[in-house]
């Protein structure tokens, strides 16, 4: 039996006339944390937003937790879809809590209205997250009151709320300050450690040399190089590649 938590095969996606993912095919392993980096417009987000099926690619299958998320450019129907999308937790660059929620119901609320589990367990394994990002001592404290750092952690808490079995960051840190992509990134670092599987786009090369065992670099709609990460730092063989990592050699 396969390992592979997410397996993307030959995806192509357009918007209009626009070729923004072509023959994309990416596996990731159970535990693995793969960095995909490339310029901005290159197709990214578009690629993890269809690992859990925010977007439809036209061709292609992709597989998650070995469940048909997409066969042959068709996307599972409700209510499976919803059950199988739980299994990818997604951060986004903004942070999205839910401002009229104190910190603690904006990561226990997705445990008691999606997994239908009672209040207390809900509010307990909340505290238990928000203990691992942190930030238990904020649990009575509303968004507005912390720092863009403590809401990013949040979020990540109540992504895992959902107990999944992938973790996809896009761009977690781009709205931060360094100060406060730091404490974010330890948090994430922390993750990887403990096992969980993760795809992340970010722009923070040492935070990917330190933590990534893969590397994937895109480039208009493409991914053109990937592999270990060290060997990508110490002999990347695009061109693409090297200019992304000529900063952090
Ligand atoms: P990246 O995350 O690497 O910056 P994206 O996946 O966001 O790239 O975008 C890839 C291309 O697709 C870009 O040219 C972008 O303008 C286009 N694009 C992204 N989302 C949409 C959308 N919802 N409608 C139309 N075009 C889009
Ligand atoms: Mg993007």
């Amino acid at each position: 039996m396969s390992t592979a938590i997410i397996e993307a095969l030959n995806l192509d996606k357009y918007f209009d006339q626009h070729h923004v993912l072509k023959q994309v095919s990416l596996s990731v392993a159970r535990g693995e944390v793969v960095v995909i980096i490339g310029p901005s417009g290159s197709g990214k987000s578009t690629f993890l937003r269809c690992c859990n099926g925010l977007e439809v690619a036209q061709l292609g299958s992709i597989r998650l937790c070995g469940q048909q998320l997409l066969q042959d450019g068709k996307l599972l129907t409700e209510p499976d879809l919803n059950i199988l999308r739980r299994q990818a937790g997604m951060v986004f660059q903004s942070f999205n809590l839910f401002p009229h929620l104190s910190i603690l119901d904006n990561v226990a609320i997705g445990p008691h209205k999606i997994l239908k589990q009672g209040r207390a367990f809900a509010r307990q394994l909340a505290l238990e997250l928000l203990e691992k990002v942190g930030l238990a001592h904020k649990a009575q404290a509303m968004p507005a009151s912390l720092s863009g750092g403590q809401k990013q952690r949040v979020a990540i808490a109540r992504a895992l709320a959902l107990q999944p079995e992938v973790m996809l960051f896009d761009e977690p840190t781009s709205a931060l300050d360094p100060e406060l992509t730091r404490e974010v990134l330890e948090v994430m670092k922390q993750l990887a450690q403990d096992g969980m599987t993760m795809i992340i786009v970010t722009h923070e090369m040492n935070f990917a040399r330190e933590v990534a065992d893969r590397l994937v670099v895109m480039e208009d709609g493409v991914i053109v190089e990937q592999g270990p990460t060290r060997t990508l730092f110490s002999s990347p063989t695009h061109p693409r590649t090297r200019a992304l990592l000529q900063h952090a050699l």
